[in-house]
């Protein structure tokens, strides 16, 4: 465990410390800094974006900026609010009722916004999908969610005859030629425009289902996770705290809506904190992103560490080329983030990159190093105010600090799923230990408080008696001056005594050898102990990822057994 400290990135960010945050903190008093606990009248949408299109002093400030090709289009709050009514009546016209479900197969373009509000404004459950997903998957998806309409611009003429798509009543076309369409199918270009801009909007029950997203996959099949309205709460607060999020914010959280990130924090997060969210649709290329930053002024960047490492490898003399005055915050989630992203980051960019960590279940980021205290590279920091966390024996009992155990927290924050879609039994297994929410990670609290991620529950190394998450020795080996990335599984071999393999994607400028293999091992038995052995290293050129840029341990588990890979364990391109 790493014992450095770096100071607050920003004490002037008027928040107060950790412990003053917590201590004056309740969900009650959140909820009054809503309209609705005034009114008794809940829609997400209304907070995030109706809000401020009805106040002059914000109706015409940035809520989204939408960058592709080169090509930007910005959009008020008011444009939000009249693009939405205008999809609203759209879907109202398509049959859409409170309840039913919209699928979104598309790449990221300002119409699935338009779509998620307007979706929300009728209390319909919006799903967004990546574009990238095979067929085979979407049927699954679409056999699951049963949604009554999709938006999509891929023709889907020879989809539509398959059993499973019979729940599907309409087909909406972003763009696409109206002949030869099939009788679901309709091309909705130009036909929202045509709606009148007046929509009602349906007032709903806090739990109200507001959008099901299907989970990254890293360690199965995915999961569909149901949240509702309700989520905006806590939406809210981790935007305030852990991004520091206010009217005067530019937060570029570069992800597609399909994965949860680009959900929460690349849209409703920000909007109910009347700030301004970036979308840069493009394909990753250090350049591009770049003059992303300094283009919008960007102020928070929320990122993967996958990404910043990427961003690493470009160098550090493209930094100095650009103008990040305006950046004043950096986050990251989705995996641990080692601590020489930190450093580099902070060394080339003068602003400390904060970790967080969070779940498609759990709707909001839990466990965070906030802007306003110390940070502990390697630690996700600490959890929310209003978030009780513990680590937990597979019991339910507490474990004492500084001791490995599974991660869990106390149900009940306002933006806990509410439901796994048409799976009770798979819902009911976060639970199966009284008073707590299993999380499937597995991590150690240290006595200040400070939380370190250490793996799955799946991927944990037995060795002896001792467990170990694969993070430890992964991190041990990207010190390794040869190493770019690296993946660790087990297969136990005598119980207690497993058989530890690596994979390894080297980097550019290194040739693979018997003797790198040897001296990587070396490396890391003298980093961690004589008894941690890697028993095998496979150099690869890139370590498997979901689309979400997650290391899949279970496909190289998988392949290891020579078991098929499956269709969720694609290599993502970013
Ligand atoms: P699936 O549930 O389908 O296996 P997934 O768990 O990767 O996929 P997500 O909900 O996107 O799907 O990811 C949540 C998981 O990501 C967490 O359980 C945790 O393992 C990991 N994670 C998120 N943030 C962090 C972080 N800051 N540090 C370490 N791990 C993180
Ligand atoms: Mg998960």
């Amino acid at each position: 465990m790493i014992k450095a400290k770096i100071a607050p990135q920003n004490p002037e960010a008027n928040l107060g410390s950790y412990d003053e945050i917590c201590s004056r903190f309740s969900w009650g008093d959140v909820e009054k800094q809503f309209t609705w606990y005034h009114t008794h009248q809940l829609n997400i949408a209304h907070e995030a974006i109706d809000r401020w299109a009805d106040n002059p002093n914000t109706a015409n400030h940035n809520a989204l900026i939408f960058e592709k090709s080169g090509e930007i289009k910005t959009y008020t709050y008011r444009d939000l609010k009249i693009i939405s009514n205008k999809w609203a009546n759209l879907l109202k016209q398509y049959g859409f009722k409170i309840g039913d479900r919209l699928f979104i197969f598309l790449d990221p373009c300002p119409e699935i916004y338009f779509a998620m509000l307007a979706a929300a404004k009728l209390g319909v459950l919006f799903c967004p999908l990546f574009a990238s997903l095979g067929y085979d998957e979407l049927e699954e998806r679409i056999e699951n969610g049963k949604p009554r309409g999709i938006l999509t611009n891929p023709d889907m003429d020879e989809w539509l005859p398959h059993d499973d798509m019979q729940a599907v009543q309409h087909v909406l076309l972003t763009h696409g030629p109206a002949p030869g369409l099939s009788a679901k199918e309709t091309v909705v270009e130009g036909l929202a425009d045509s709606m009148t801009d007046q929509f009602s909007t349906r007032w709903v029950d806090a739990q109200t289902p507001l959008y099901l997203l299907y989970t990254s996959g890293s360690t199965g099949p995915p999961k569909g996770v149901v949240h509702a309205h309700r989520d905006m709460i806590g939406q809210l607060i981790s935007a305030r705290y852990v991004l520091n999020l206010t009217p005067n914010s530019v937060l570029w959280a570069d992800c597609d809506p399909a994965w949860v990130t680009g959900t929460v924090y690349g849209a409703f997060a920000p909007w109910l904190c009347g700030a301004t969210s970036v979308i840069q649709a493009d394909p990753f290329l250090t350049s591009t992103w770049y003059r992303t930053l300094e283009r919008h002024n960007i102020t928070v960047w929320y990122k993967t560490p996958r990404a910043m490492r990427r961003l690493m490898e470009a160098g550090e003399d493209l930094v100095g080329r650009y103008d990040f005055s305006s950046l004043k915050h950096i986050a990251v989630v989705g995996e641990a983030l080692a601590p020489e992203i930190i450093y580099w980051f902070k060394k080339n960019f003068k602003i400390t990159p904060h970790d967080t960590w969070w779940m498609t279940e759990t709707g909001m980021i839990c466990i965070a190093n906030f802007p306003s205290m110390e940070i502990k590279p390697g630690s996700m920091g600490k959890p929310l105010p209003g978030i009780e966390a513990a680590i937990i024996d597979e019991k339910g009992r507490r474990l004492p600090d500084l001791t490995m155990g599974e991660l869990a927290l106390k149900p009940g924050w306002p933006a806990m799923m509410t439901g796994i879609w048409e799976d009770e039994r798979r819902y009911k297994d976060y639970f199966r230990l009284p008073e707590w929410f299993l999380t499937g990670d597995m991590a150690i609290r240290e006595p200040d408080g400070y939380y370190y991620h250490q793996g799955r529950t799946d991927d944990l190394i037995k060795i002896g008696v001792k467990l170990i998450g694969p993070y430890e020795i992964e991190r041990a080996l990207c010190q390794h001056p040869a190493v770019r990335e690296a993946a660790v599984i087990s297969k136990p071999a005598h119980p207690g005594e497993p058989r530890i393999k690596a994979f390894i994607s080297i980097n550019k400028n290194v040739t693979p050898s018997a003797r790198l293999n040897q001296e990587i091992k070396a490396f890391v038995k003298a980093k961690l102990s004589s008894e941690v052995v890697l028993k095998e290293i496979v150099f690869m050129e890139e370590i498997p990822k979901t689309r979400s840029g997650k290391i899949l341990r279970r496909a190289l588990r998988a392949q290891d057994m020579g078991l098929p890979i499956g269709d969720h364990m694609k290599i993502k391109d970013f």
